[in-house]
């Protein structure tokens, strides 16, 4: 198994902290963002600054990092229906789920990520999937991306791992596992850089960084963020 490992990078919080988790142990990290029509394309927009940034952080990093790939995915915006897709306001529907949840995203992204993983040749294949602290989107799920794992394994008789450093921990040990890896840099660069709201905005800077402090993604990265302050350091 070759140790190279593409990492689903979308220039939020979370995936910028798998990044820096891949780069800090495996020997050639390249990259992937999706655009599928997202009302809001500042996440995508932050992904050079971040990359740029990381290397700044860690020389040995820099030299891991390797080539960035944008796929467009215009058609799962086109099938699906949903508050990141359509100018709708974010609200609960009646299957208790939100409608920022996007049907098979997670299953599309890894799936064209295999299918890039397997003409570069990495085995690793790392996302930000976390269902400790998730909006109960069922793609997030560990059992999801096991099954996943296994079924892009058989359909591209390739031994992929898919590598999901987030599952398990909340926001607070998310902004935690920055500090380990990337100390007081890599959490500034992650709150001056990284974007996560939902509604696109980056008028107001807050201490856990920019967004409108309102929409969930923003509250609960604030609220991790509070969470990982109070902790003893
Ligand atoms: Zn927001």
């Amino acid at each position: 198994m070759s140790d190279a490992a593409l990492v689903l990078f979308s220039g939020g919080q979370d995936s910028t902290t798998c990044l820096a988790w891949a780069l800090d142990r495996f020997d050639r990290v390249e990259t992937v963002g999706f655009d599928y029509g997202q009302r809001h394309r500042v996440e995508l927009d932050c992904r050079d600054a971040l990359r740029a940034g990381l290397g700044a952080i860690n020389l040995a990093w820099k030299t891991r990092l390797g080539d960035d790939h944008t796929v467009s995915l215009a058609a799962l915006g086109e099938v699906s229906n949903t508050a990141l897709t359509r100018d709708v306001a974010i609200a609960m529907t009646d299957g208790g789920l939100p409608n920022t949840f996007v049907p098979g995203r997670n299953i599309i992204f890894l799936a064209f990520a295999a299918a890039l993983a397997y003409r570069r040749g990495a085995a690793r294949i790392v996302g930000g999937m976390c269902e400790t602290d998730y909006s109960g989107y069922p793609d997030c799920r560990d059992d999801t991306i096991k099954a996943l794992q296994v079924a892009l394994n058989l359909g591209m008789d390739r031994r992929f791992v898919l590598e999901t450093p987030l599952m398990w921990i909340d926001k607070a040990q998310t902004w935690e596992l920055a500090a380990a890896l990337g100390g007081p840099a890599l959490v500034d660069l992650i709150v001056e850089k990284t974007h996560t709201c939902y509604l696109g905005d980056r008028g107001a800077r807050h201490e856990w960084g920019y967004g409108c402090g309102e929409c969930p993604a923003c509250r609960l990265r604030a609220e991790g963020w509070r969470r990982w302050r109070r902790s003893p350091q």
